[in-house]
């Protein structure tokens, strides 16, 4: 096969990344294939949204890419905390109490504090993770103050049918209320809008999976 499409879909995206932002390549639904020529150029930031996709596909890449750094990007079972505090570098969906505590729990366990973001529903859409905006700053606060959660940032996903820009306005904000750094918000289609609001991590899949 031939993988051109990745580098060339790679550097269209990195060129255009302000210095203070990184690209988290999506890799969920993707072959191990097709990550290992990104990782020979160099790529070292991948998301996935199922745990058991992260072991089974970046287990084996890590003994060659020591240096990979693994984002959790999907909704977190909370049976599933023992996995993602062993494998992840950023869990990105921190949205509810019960998990918050778990995590909380499995991290003074084994003594490993991955960052935590917290996955804000800025849409209120009923179907969709995330805490609510409604309960968005006390739930940061709780996590970081009283759960001792490593909390570094806030994570959304803006509905689908809506200009996105309100939405990545009101998560800047938010966490500038809040003192947080980082911003995970964009994807394939609104990656650029993001940036433009001050995303620190936009994760985009089709945009570099997809031959053009
Ligand atoms: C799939 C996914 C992405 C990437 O979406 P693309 O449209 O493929 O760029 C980003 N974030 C989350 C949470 C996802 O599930």
């Amino acid at each position: 096969m031939d993988y051109n499409y990745l580098s060339k879909n790679l550097l269209a995206i990195t060129k255009r990344l302000p210095s203070h932002a990184r690209l988290i390549v999506v890799s969920k639904n993707q072959p191990v294939e097709k990550i290992i020529p990104l990782l020979e150029l160099g790529h070292r930031e991948f998301g996935e949204n199922r745990m058991q996709d992260v072991k089974d596909k970046f287990t084996p890449l890590k003994k060659s890419y020591p240096d990979i750094h693994l984002h959790f990007i999907g909704h977190l079972q909370t049976n599933k905390v023992k996995d993602a505090v062993a494998f992840c570098d950023v869990i990105h969906t921190v949205d509810r109490t019960s998990l918050a505590q778990a995590l909380a729990t499995e991290m003074q366990r084994s003594g490993k504090y991955p960052d935590c973001l917290v996955q804000v529903n800025t849409g209120d859409e009923v179907q969709k993770s995330g805490i609510s905006l409604q309960d968005a700053e006390s739930f940061t606060l709780t996590c970081r103050d009283i759960l001792r959660l490593p909390i570094k940032g806030l994570m959304c996903i803006p509905p689908a049918h809506e200009a996105p820009a309100k939405h990545f306005a009101l998560l800047r904000d938010m966490a500038a209320c809040t003192k947080l750094e980082l911003l995970s918000m964009g994807m394939s289609n609104d990656y650029e809008v993001a940036l433009q609001h001050g995303a620190t991590h936009i994760r985009v899949g089709r945009s570099i999976f997809e031959e053009n």
